[in-house]
């Protein structure tokens, strides 16, 4: 446990709480009472950073009386599949503490649109997002799966066959569940990679079968089970010649890899908030073409009975209103950082490719991704040399998450020493090679051959 990082959050707290007072007291000032008590909580920040200074004191453990702190990423290096592409920035951070209120971008809500904020510049953060992923328009959606949703239930009917790759994720099935389609899938084949030739060969046993062309076509750019990186470029050229909207799946790569939607050949892009844009969760964008917009982001037309009123102005697959606080502002805070960290792409696979090439020194292991790696997900099969150890150590599978945790690094699965997932994303050069060299000094304390 590291003391300074708990003396910040201690502090962090401790100023929460002198926020508070005002956010008690009468418009017109502090009374004696709240005078005495932001004095005196100043004078608890002020120990607090004394405390900072020195490397003393007691170390804060909660938030409340239930809540753990989560310190993972300062405490520690974090490699966890998921996780990396949605820390968030320190811009976000900040964001969360001055929009954390329930509705807070409603102040200036004029026009009952979340999209049409102008304070804060929410339609802008619009335009500006249709155009960082190559598209005409978009909406902030709650995760990537709600943008699947919206897109199934504008566009499927009852047993309408909706094409997916073999390694697609599970909310892809569900919401073409929910909206009543089909699944077909598509086989990565023993490469794992979907080729536009396999989706072309999909959609003909479709028709064959029944006659019609499958009704839609989703396709992740990288999938979550290897991180392999699928021809999409392949795939949109296929769905323009079947004429069936094809919708990019960016889950792994909007907010991370540089993505031109139209270049591609997609008529819906679909991202991630809190796994690749640097947001809270649940946060994401659904964006489409001029063409698709109108039916996706249609207006409501429903009428009430009694007493007539409609709601015109409302989207109705978006529930009208989708990200109406810190959700929102956490990704219009990261934004800036986002636009520019998508150009150093290459680097993070770079820094991927280093740590894949140190980690296959230790004898035994393998990649199950594709090699070399285009992504900094990677499924790496530890089968034949740390799960070797865990067959006779006294703690099994968790013996390599403790070596890790004491080399301060988790987001592994705890306990997994067979095939598991790893992501570098984010992580800079020194502790990509901390990272590495960790890996290489546990094999060698348990005498693993390293070339
Ligand atoms: C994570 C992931 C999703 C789900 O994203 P959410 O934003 O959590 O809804 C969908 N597809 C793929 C390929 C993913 O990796």
């Amino acid at each position: 446990m590291n003391l300074r990082v708990r003396k910040i959050y201690e502090a962090l707290f401790a100023l929460e709480d002198l926020r508070e007072i005002y956010r008690q007291a009468l418009p017109t000032g502090l009374d004696e009472n709240e005078e005495k008590q932001l004095s005196d909580g100043i004078a608890r920040v002020e120990t607090i950073i004394r405390e900072l200074k020195e490397g003393k004191g007691n170390p804060v453990q909660r938030v409340g009386d239930r809540l753990e702190l989560r310190t993972r990423e300062e405490e520690f290096i974090n490699i966890n599949p998921i996780q990396p592409g949605g820390r968030l920035t320190p811009e976000a951070r900040k964001a969360l503490i001055a929009y954390g209120d329930g509705y807070s971008v409603c102040d200036m809500c004029l026009e009952g649109r979340l999209d049409k904020i102008r304070k804060p510049p929410v339609d802008e953060f619009h335009t500006e997002l249709a155009d960082f992923v190559g598209m005409d328009e978009a909406r902030v959606v709650p995760g990537a799966r709600r943008g699947f949703q919206a897109v199934t239930s504008s566009l499927l009917e009852n047993g309408d066959v909706v094409i997916v790759s073999d390694l697609a994720h599970y909310t892809e099935y569900l919401a073409v569940e929910i909206a009543g389609g089909v699944i077909k899938e598509v086989p990565s084949g023993p490469k794992n990679i979907i080729t536009g030739d396999a989706v072309a060969d999909k959609i003909e046993s479709v028709k064959d079968a029944t006659g019609k062309l499958p009704e839609l076509i989703i396709i992740e750019h990288f999938d979550y089970l290897f991180g392999n990186e699928h021809d999409v470029y392949g795939v949109g050229k296929v769905a323009k010649e079947y004429g069936i909207p094809f919708l990019y799946n960016g889950a792994y790569s909007v907010g991370m890899v540089p993505v031109n939607g139209k270049k591609i050949g997609a008529d819906f892009v679909v991202g991630s908030g809190h796994k690749g844009m640097a947001s809270v969760a649940p946060s994401g964008i659904l964006a489409s073409t001029d063409e698709w917009a109108p039916k996706v982001f249609r207006s409501s037309q429903i009428v009430g009975d009694v007493t007539g009123r409609r709601f015109e102005n409302k989207e109705p697959v978006l529930m009208g209103c989708t990200l109406m606080g810190g959700t929102l502002l956490s990704m219009m805070a990261s934004f800036p950082h986002v636009k520019e960290r998508v150009e150093r792409w290459e680097e993070e696979v770079k820094k991927s490719n280093y740590f894949i090439r140190e980690f296959l020194r230790i004898e035994g292991n393998k990649i199950a991704s594709e090699c070399p790696r285009k992504h900094t997900l990677s499924k790496v099969d530890t089968r034949d040399s740390f799960d070797r150890i865990a067959k006779t150590h006294k703690r099994r599978g968790y013996f390599l998450s403790d070596e890790l945790k004491r080399k301060g690094i988790v987001g592994e699965f705890a306990g997994s020493t067979r095939v598991w997932k790893l992501n570098t994303y984010g992580l800079s050069w020194d502790r990509i090679k901390y990272l590495s060299e960790a890996f290489i000094e546990i094999a060698g304390k348990y005498e693993l051959p390293v070339r």
